[in-house]
């Protein structure tokens, strides 16, 4: 799952940058107004940590803009203490969740949890796919109810395709969600990944539908 932070405080992007990356994401990072609104334009994101005190262009016309063009994507603002028309004026613009200032990082890491799930249309932070079962609260895996250790990309991989469970996920969508915008990237590595990770969980959910991509559906269910 790919993550963008918009914050103009330079030590706070790093810290939450930081953060999501030990989490097991991958996360872009922008300082201003006008470049987090390109940035969330143009790159698909699973999910967007907004400041609203920002230069150039503030939090609330980023997210309008977003909105207005049609973006779906959930956006998670951080607020100032005591600035209850922030909030409203967030929630007015788009915004699915807060966070205030000063915050703990735990708080934000399962703000950002929760927001992902919910629009992947998953109730629970456990996610199940037959005897593979990844809890996102704290990034285990589990087959048959063994941990199974993943490199940190084989976990971004199935993280994405657990939390698209039961659909087909093309080899340009996981590439998109696995790099932050600075990797080159080439699509012909997923396969290896996908074929190191299909080893490792050592069961049959994995499935390669041909010419589309890849899907994690239970045995038996294999499109
Ligand atoms: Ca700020």
């Amino acid at each position: 799952m790919r993550i963008l932070v918009v914050e103009d405080d330079i030590d706070l992007n790093r810290q939450l940058v930081t953060a999501l990356v030990d989490a097991g994401y991958v996360a872009d990072k922008a300082h201003d107004g006008e470049e987090g609104h390109f940035l969330g334009d143009t790159e698909p994101y699973d999910a967007i940590i907004l400041d609203l005190g920002l230069p150039v262009l503030d939090g609330v016309s980023v997210l309008e803009k977003w909105r207005r063009a049609g973006k779906k994507t959930p956006v998670l603002i951080l607020t100032a203490r005591d600035r209850w028309s922030d909030k409203v004026a967030g929630f007015d613009a788009g915004a699915d969740d807060y966070v205030t200032k000063p915050f703990h990082m735990e708080e934000v890491l399962a703000r950002v949890r929760a927001l992902l799930r919910r629009s992947a249309g998953h109730a629970t932070s456990e996610l199940t796919c037959g005897p593979v079962v990844l809890d996102t609260a704290n990034a285990k895996v589990t087959v048959n109810g063994s941990a199974i250790k993943l490199t940190s990309l084989e976990f971004r991989l199935l993280a994405y395709l657990m939390h698209h469970n039961g659909k087909v996920v093309s080899r340009t969508e996981l590439v998109e969600h696995l790099y932050d915008q600075d990797f080159d990237r080439d699509s012909n590595t997923v396969e290896v990944f996908v074929g190191r990770l299909r080893k490792k969980l050592g069961v049959d959910v994995l499935h390669t539908i041909r010419g589309m991509g890849y899907s994690m559906t239970e045995m038996g269910n294999a499109g």
